[in-house]
C-alpha cells in the first residue's frame, strides 16, 4: 500500500499590516498535530480534505504530520515559523522511520513571509527535501495568491494551484495535486515544470474569477489543458502584492509529460494574461459612490456592498470603519453590517446585556488608515452570540468559525454585527448566526474581496467599493520596500514576451 505523509503551513502575509503573527494565530484559526489534521479535515471543502478523499478513493495510506493556518495577518515571527517548520519536518521523518512513506503532499499557500524568510514556502519545501533527500516526491497545493519562486518549484515535483477566485476549487485542487502525485510514484516518471515569472503585479479588487479578464485566463487555462495532450494542468498565480517582498507578482506554472508541453503552455498562456493586464487595474471607489449606485439599483434581490480595502481575509485589521460610517450615515431601512472586529464592544455590549443601551467608541483602533473610530451614542444591545458558525458556502462549506464573542447592535436602522476575532465573510453564516435574515435586507455590508462571491453571487447584487487600507486594489497608494517596481503598472509601457522565457 503507497504511504504518502502530509501537512503544511499556511498564511498569506500582508507585511503593510501591523499586527505580528505568531504560534497563538495559528492556533487559533486552525493547527492539528498527527490524527487531529485528519480528523479536522475529513468531509471538509478543503485542500487537505481533497488529500483524504483522494487517498482513500486509491487505497493509498495518509500519515498525517502537522497543519497550521491563520487568518492572514502581518509578519510570521522567526520563532512561529522555525518551530512549525522543525515539527512538520520532525513528524514527517518520524512516520518515514517507522515505516517508509512513498510521498510527501504538502498544502502551503504562496503567500507566506515570515521575520528573516520572504519565501517560507521554499523554505518549507527546501527543509524537507533537505531532509529527505533528492528523491522523495513532493506534491504542493497552493493559492493562486502564492508569489511563486522558484526555490519552491525546484524544490518539489509536483505544484499547482486553485484556479478559481473565490477559491471554490480548494477541495478539488487538492485531490487533483494528489492524483497528479501518486501517478508519479506509481510510474516512477516525474512529470516535467515550467514557472514563468511576469514582470507584473496587479491587486485582487477587480480579479475575480465568475467574470471578466481573470475569468477569460481562467478558461484559457483550462482550454490548454484540453487541447495538449501532454498537458497534464496549468496554474495562472495572480500573486499578492501586499507581501512585499522582491519576487511578489504574477506568475504561471505548468505541468506536463515533457518539458516542451510544460514550456509551451507557459508561454501561451503568459503571453494570453499579459494581452488583458490592463483590464485589472483597478482604482478606489468610495463608500458614498458605491452606496449612490446601490440606490439606484433596480433588484429585487438584496445588494451586497464589499469593502475590499479592509478584508482581513488579505490580512487587514476587520476594525475598518470607512464602509459603515457611511452606512450609518444614510440610514436606510433594511440595511444590516456583517462583520466588524471590536473586542472591546463586543465586550462592553455583552456587560451591558441583551435590551440594553451603551454608548461606545466602534472599531478604526487597529491603524488609522482604515479610518477613525465611530462615537455611537446609542446602540441598542440586540443580541448576543459566541459568534461560532459552520461555513456554507462551497469554498470550505463544513469549515467550523469564530467571530469570537459577537454583539448585534441597532444603531437607528442599522444593523451592526460586531465580532471579536478579524475575518472575512464568506457568506450568510455572520448575519444567519446574529438572527438576520438577508433574504428581508435591502443593503449588506460586508468585508471581503472576491470570496464572499463564492456564495453570495447568485444570491445578492454585488457593489464592489475600495476606500483607503492595507488591501486596497489602488497599488499607487503603498510603500513598497522589496517588490520590484520595475513591473507593471509601476512601469506602465513596460514591454515584455512571452518568447523570451524558453531562453
Ligand atoms: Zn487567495
Amino acid at each position: 500500500m503507497m504511504r504518502i505523509g502530509y501537512g503544511g503551513i499556511r498564511h498569506e502575509t500582508n507585511t503593510f499590516s501591523t499586527v505580528p503573527t505568531d504560534v497563538a494565530k495559528f492556533k487559533q484559526l486552525l493547527y492539528g498535530e498527527k490524527e487531529e489534521v485528519t480528523i479536522q479535515n475529513t468531509g471538509v471543502r478543503s485542500y487537505n480534505g481533497g488529500f483524504i478523499d483522494e487517498a482513500a478513493a486509491q487505497g493509498v495510506e495518509l500519515v498525517p504530520a502537522l497543519f497550521a493556518n491563520a487568518v492572514p495577518s502581518g509578519l510570521i515571527t522567526r520563532e512561529a515559523l522555525e518551530s512549525l517548520r522543525d515539527k512538520l519536518v520532525s513528524y514527517l521523518l518520524e512516520a518515514h522511520e517507522a515505516q517508509p512513506l512513498d510521498g510527501i503532499a504538502l498544502t502551503l499557500h504562496g503567500a507566506g513571509v515570515a521575520d528573516g524568510y520572504p519565501d517560507i514556502e521554499g523554505e518549507i519545501i527546501g527543509a524537507i527535501r533537505k531532509a529527505f533527500g533528492p528523491d522523495m516526491p513532493i506534491g504542493v497545493v497552493l493559492d493562486l495568491h502564492g508569489n511563486i519562486t522558484p526555490e519552491m518549484v525546484h524544490g518539489s515535483d509536483v505544484l499547482l494551484g486553485v484556479k478559481g477566485y473565490p477559491h471554490v476549487d480548494e477541495y478539488e485542487a487538492g485531490r487533483h495535486m494528489f492524483r497528479i502525485l501518486t501517478e508519479a510514484i506509481r510510474t516512477g516518471e516525474m512529470p516535467k515544470m515550467r514557472l514563468v515569472k511576469l514582470p507584473w503585479t496587479f491587486a485582487p479588487a477587480k480579479a475575480m474569477t465568475v467574470e471578466g479578464p481573470a475569468h477569460e485566463i481562467q478558461q484559457f487555462c483550462l482550454q490548454v489543458e484540453r487541447e495538449e495532450e501532454d498537458v497534464i494542468h496549468t496554474t495562472f498565480f495572480h500573486g499578492f502584492p501586499y507581501s512585499d517582498i522582491e519576487q511578489a507578482g504574477v506568475s504561471v506554472v505548468t505541468i506536463a509529460k515533457t518539458q516542451e508541453a510544460a514550456d509551451e503552455a507557459a508561454q501561451k498562456i503568459a503571453a494570453f494574461a499579459w494581452e488583458r493586464r490592463e483590464q485589472l487595474i483597478s482604482k478606489t471607489v468610495s463608500p458614498a459612490e458605491a452606496f449612490d449606485k446601490a440606490e439606484a439599483l433596480v433588484t429585487d434581490l438584496p445588494i451586497v456592498i464589499n469593502e475590499s480595502s479592509d478584508n482581513p481575509g488579505g490580512g487587514a485589521p476587520g476594525d475598518g470603519t470607512h464602509l459603515l460610517r457611511e452606512m450609518l450615515k444614510r440610514n436606510l431601512p433594511k440595511t444590516a453590517f456583517g462583520f466588524i472586529t471590536d473586542p472591546e464592544v463586543a465586550k462592553q455590549a455583552a456587560e451591558a446585556g441583551v435590551g440594553a443601551t451603551i454608548s461606545c467608541r466602534l472599531g478604526g483602533k487597529t491603524d488609522k488608515l482604515h479610518g477613525e473610530p465611530i462615537e455611537i451614542e446609542k446602540a441598542y444591545v440586540k443580541g448576543l452570540s459566541d459568534g461560532k458558525f459552520v461555513l456554507v458556502t462551497p469554498m470550505g462549506a463544513g469549515t467550523a468559525m469564530s467571530m469570537g464573542l459577537t454583539a448585534l447592535l441597532q444603531v437607528g436602522n442599522v444593523l451592526v454585527v460586531v465580532g471579536s476575532v478579524a475575518n472575512q465573510t464568506r457568506d450568510k453564516c455572520p448575519f444567519e448566526v446574529m438572527g438576520i435574515d438577508y433574504t428581508q435586507m435591502r443593503i449588506l455590508g460586508l468585508k471581503s474581496s472576491q470570496h464572499f462571491r463564492g456564495w453570495w453571487q447568485e444570491r445578492s447584487e454585488i457593489v464592489p467599493c475600495d476606500p483607503p487600507g492595507i488591501h486596497s486594489g489602488d497599488l499607487d497608494v503603498y510603500d513598497f520596500k522589496h517588490l520590484n517596481r520595475d513591473q507593471y503598472p509601476f512601469v506602465m509601457d513596460k514591454t515584455w514576451t512571452a518568447e523570451s522565457i524558453l531562453r
